[in-house]
């Protein structure tokens, strides 16, 4: 059965993914089985997505009751599940004001069109350049991948767009010489995800803030991995006492059905006018049905608290690991975002993890990241500590 599928994917599907020879046929809770009914604990969570577990029993109920009133009827019309996600979203967060689409690049494409949208609305149209950071990670259309400040994204593009700027992360001397009155925004998130699991260091968020203020430029961060609860708090940028301009969400804020918003302050976000922008799918009433209920999920339950202290344990384990092996070299994360980094690749960890039944991914070549359910127990990380102590 597995390698029937997996051989015609091979003849049918574009070959942008390296996968193991598993198909994934079901999932519950912080569990998927496979075709042969093989049980993993999953540390992945289809990328930091799937924060209430799979097959939430109220987001599928929300989502079933929407399909079965309205599916769909494009954004030329108001609907009732997407003004309430809307609403829901401006109580909870620093915006006044929120923009629709289906991803996280596409929720990074309509902040940095906001950005420019807005000095060239304000008659500064020379100020259009973006700042963002090195190892950084902003997807993968052409406007979010010359954001991003990694080679191996933009590799085979050229020419990529004009006007981004990258200075290293956790460096504010580096951003206090580039950041200038022709600077539009600094794109940034506030915890680095795909490039390596980097928190900012202490202060840092805060200068950036103060250097935008002095140069009139906008802040923008990127919480598509590190909002909805990931870090232990609704919003990352609540860690550290600094709101932006605008911020982009997407993964975890429909557990798994595909949507990405953009917020931003009221003066920022009216620079966008009818027919600035725009989105056929953005929003759509059954996928903000469904979002909407995941925050309510989140909040009713306690999640982000648990996700908050179940966090600190697992990064507690993690250290006893490393006093155990030479090959940790180093530790780190925040919440439920954790990575150990190797002094090997990763990969080969990486599958003997999927042969004792556990799912776990690589990032940056040799860094292990952990990103399970915020609803993951005591008992799953013990587990898989247990089985990297056994492997490593
Ligand atoms: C995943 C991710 C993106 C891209 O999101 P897509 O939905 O894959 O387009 C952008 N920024 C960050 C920080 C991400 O983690």
């Amino acid at each position: 059965m597995n390698n029937d599928i997996i051989e015609k994917a091979e003849k049918c599907i574009v070959n942008t993914y390296k996968r193991p020879s598993i198909v994934i046929e079901k999932g519950r809770g912080c569990k998927v089985w496979d075709t042969d009914g093989k049980s993993y604990i999953d540390f992945v969570a289809g990328v930091a997505v799937c924060s209430l577990g799979h097959s939430h029993p109220r987001v599928v109920k929300a989502l079933c009751s929407q399909a079965d009133i309205l599916f769909h009827v494009s954004n030329l019309y108001y609907t009732v599940p997407q003004v309430e996600l809307a609403l829901w979203l401006v109580e909870n967060s620093f915006a006044d004001k929120v923009f629709f689409c289906n991803s996280g690049a596409e929720a990074n494409e309509a902040a940095i069109k906001l950005a420019r949208k807005y000095f060239s609305t304000n008659n500064e149209k020379e100020r259009y350049k973006i700042i963002s950071m090195e190892r950084s990670f902003h997807g993968r259309t052409m406007a979010t991948l010359s954001a991003t400040g990694q080679d191996k994204v933009k590799k085979g593009y050229d020419p990529i767009l004009e006007g981004f700027d990258f200075v290293p992360f956790n460096d504010i001397d580096a951003l206090a010489n580039k950041i200038n009155s022709s600077t539009c925004a600094v794109l940034l998130e506030p915890v680095q995800g795909e490039g390596g699991l980097w928190r900012p260091a202490p202060g840092y968020l805060k200068e950036v803030r103060k250097l935008c203020d002095e140069t009139g430029a906008l802040l923008i961060f990127d919480e598509i991995q590190t909002g909805i609860g990931r870090t232990g708090k609704l919003f990352a940028y609540q860690h550290f006492g600094v709101e932006p301009d605008i911020m982009t969400l997407a993964k975890a804020l429909g557990n798994g059905l595909p949507i990405g918003a953009m917020l931003a302050k009221e003066h920022v976000a009216s620079a966008f006018v009818h027919g600035s922008h725009a989105s056929t799918f953005g929003g759509t009433p059954v996928v903000t049905a469904a979002a909407l209920e995941v925050l309510k999920v989140l909040s009713e339950e306690k999640v982000i608290e648990h996700c908050g202290r179940i966090g600190a344990y697992f990064m507690e384990r993690l250290m006893w690991l490393k006093s155990r092996h030479s090959s940790i070299r180093d530790v780190r994360g925040i919440g439920l975002m954790l990575g150990i980094e190797l002094d090997t690749e990763g990969e080969p960890v990486v599958n003997k993890c999927l042969e004792k039944g556990f799912l776990v991914n690589c990032i940056q070549g040799n860094v292990i990241r952990f990103i399970p359910p915020l609803i993951i127990s005591k008992q799953e990380i013990d587990d898989l500590v247990l089985c990297l102590d056994e492997i490593l």
